[in-house]
């Protein structure tokens, strides 16, 4: 382990048990839904499209399309908020284009933390301009305490207090993504700023 690390609060077992259950279910919905939606799929495969929220959702996302056993497309997007050494938002800012092309189509947001909501209120207001079939989001981390924005999100993964969390995707300053934990970092690892 880093020396770093404080401690786990949310091991890669319980990640990956959760993972799997929100993937069954998100496509038990998803299959529901273009079921349903007087589309001919052969006329219309691409139906469901996915669209993580990078960098940050970026190891979520890969576990849970995987778990998805349903026809379905990706799409990227680039919001950044935690710039550099910070741990407090400074406001949601799109770095990349949307994709342009998600009219008509079940649209899901992948991020991988939902705190004051600026960064799903951001990406879902630009995505309900192109006038999708229906929006849904998902996250696998919730900080229900923090919200300053009105969002509803359909799936998410496990409510946390208000503490900064890395690991599993979720990175400070650009590092811990790649832990397969979610963990606490020691105060001392967090540089003035
Ligand atoms: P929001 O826009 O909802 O305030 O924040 C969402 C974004 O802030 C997430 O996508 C994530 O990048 C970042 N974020 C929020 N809380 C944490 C946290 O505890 N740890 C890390 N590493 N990032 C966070
Ligand atoms: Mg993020």
């Amino acid at each position: 382990m880093l020396p770093e690390i404080d401690r786990i609060l949310i091991d890669r077992e319980r990640i990956s048990q959760r993972v799997h259950e929100m993937g069954e279910q998100l496509a038990k919905d998803l299959s529901e839904a273009v079921r349903t939606d007087g589309h001919d799929p052969l006329a219309h495969p691409d139906r469901v499209v996915m669209v993580p929220i990078l960098t940050g959702a970026m190891v979520f996302a890969a576990d849970l399309i995987r778990a998805m056993p349903m026809k379905l497309s990706l799409r990227l997007v680039t919001v950044s908020s935690y710039p550099g050494q910070s741990t407090e938002s400074k406001g949601a800012a799109m770095r990349s284009a949307l994709p342009a092309d998600l009219a008509d189509r079940h649209v899901v947001l992948i991020d991988d933390i939902l705190d004051t909501g600026s960064t799903l209120k951001l990406v879902s207001d630009l995505v309900a301009e192109q006038s999708p079939a229906s929006i849904r989001c998902c996250v696998l981390l919730d900080k229900p305490d923090r919200r300053q924005h009105d969002i509803r999100c359909d799936y998410n993964g496990f409510s946390i207090p208000d503490e900064f969390v890395v690991g599993y995707g979720l990175d400070y300053d650009g590092f811990y993504r790649n832990l397969p934990d979610i963990v606490a970092l020691r105060p001392d690892a967090f540089r003035a700023g």
